[in-house]
């Protein structure tokens, strides 16, 4: 085949808006302080790895893993304190149960909506699925502006809307009244996604009895397992059986449902490792705050938010890299986000070097 035949052969069958995207890209950090992408930056104890990988000679690759995980399900339902009348559905990450909730309500024109800017997955999967996406913007200091989420959910009547609570990449948590407000005023789901639970300290878990189009998203990820690739979608008994039919089986292996039980049974070196991470963050968005030239966004995340002067984001960035600190860069999404970068709370060591570097260059812009 020719390259232009196999260009048009390319251009008649693939989705004209997947031809449109980019892969998500995840730059390659060897060498470097990674800032960028709100991991957790202890590992475990000792004697606990060792317990870990004594559990782990009993488990046998050979067979399927359990399809619906229940040691782990128990576990999870347990630690997160999902309500009793709720239903439970693990995902390969929670992007994967983002993706199940696309492809069970997908059908033609109909919309998935997200305040913006927000998580990029939420428009990346409206695309995947070929859902109308509708991203309705935030206010100037990111919080929502109900009044424009209400007409358009008049106006486009969502299947589904995803509010991140804390959102990302802005750090803030949406006003709960606001919340309650739009899950009311939705023909659809409404999916609260609490990714960063353990950094914010508040939660819709236990609305979900009030409302039957509620659901609560919450991930392993920026607790502290991201590596495990693991997500928990709760909800009402009813849509949770309909998502279940989309998800492929054995989605959640063996190893990460061994894995993920294990350290979900020690979840107090978890909660001790987050408790630090919040206090170190409000220490660095303190710090933050006495440079002048920046504009920090408060954070109730595990990362914070800033802006720097007018059209300086990638240099700075840049400069950033050079000294061996990788932080998100934002500026390229533009708009609300021009000149903005995103910072991961690391080790108290890594803060100390990041404040101290971001310092310096600012001084030399
Ligand atoms: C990181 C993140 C996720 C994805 O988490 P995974 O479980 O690692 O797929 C989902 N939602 C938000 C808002 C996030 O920031």
């Amino acid at each position: 085949m020719s390259s232009s035949s196999l260009q048009q052969s390319i251009a008649r069958w693939v989705d004209p808006g997947i031809r449109t995207l980019s892969t998500y890209s995840v730059p390659d950090a060897t060498g470097l302080i990674k800032l960028d992408a709100m991991e957790n930056p202890y590992h475990w104890p000792e004697p606990l790895i060792d317990e870990w990988l004594f559990r782990l000679r009993r488990v046998h690759l050979n067979r399927y893993p359990d399809p619906a995980a229940r040691q782990l399900a128990a576990t999870l339902r347990k630690v997160m304190g999902v309500p009793d009348s709720a239903a439970v559905l693990l995902g390969n990450g929670s992007d994967e149960l983002i993706q199940i909730i696309a492809q069970t309500l997908a059908g033609s024109s109909r919309c998935l909506m997200a305040p913006e800017p927000g998580f990029v997955m939420y428009r990346m999967i409206a695309i995947f699925t070929r859902m109308e996406y509708q991203g309705i913007p935030l206010r100037e200091d990111f919080s929502l502006d109900l009044p424009a989420m209400l007409t358009a959910i008049e106006q486009h009547q969502p299947a589904v809307i995803f509010l991140a609570y804390p959102n990302n990449p802005t750090g803030n948590l949406f006003d709960e009244q606001q919340i309650c407000r739009i899950v009311e005023a939705s023909p659809g789901v409404v999916v609260v996604d609490e990714a960063y639970h353990a950094f914010a300290q508040a939660s819709f878990m236990d609305r979900l009895l009030d409302h039957e189009n509620l659901l609560v998203m919450r991930t392993v990820s920026k607790l502290g397992l991201a590596g495990l690739r693991l997500g928990l979608l709760a909800g009402a008994q009813a849509w949770i059986e309909e998502f279940d039919k989309v998800r492929l089986p054995y989605n959640i292996n063996t190893l990460t449902q061994a894995s993920a039980n294990f350290a979900l049974q020690h979840h107090k070196m978890l909660d001790e490792q987050t408790a630090r991470i919040r206090t170190d963050r409000d220490r660095l968005m303190n710090d933050m705050c006495l440079i002048e030239e920046i504009t920090v966004y408060p954070s109730r995340a595990n990362f914070i938010l800033f802006r720097v002067t007018r059209s300086q984001g990638n240099q700075v960035f840049n400069a950033l890299l050079k000294q061996g600190f990788l932080v998100k860069n934002l500026n390229n999404a533009g708009g609300a986000l021009s000149d903005c970068l995103r910072v991961t709370i690391g080790t108290p060591q890594e803060n100390q070097g990041f404040i101290e570097t971001l310092s310096g260059v600012i001084s030399k812009i």
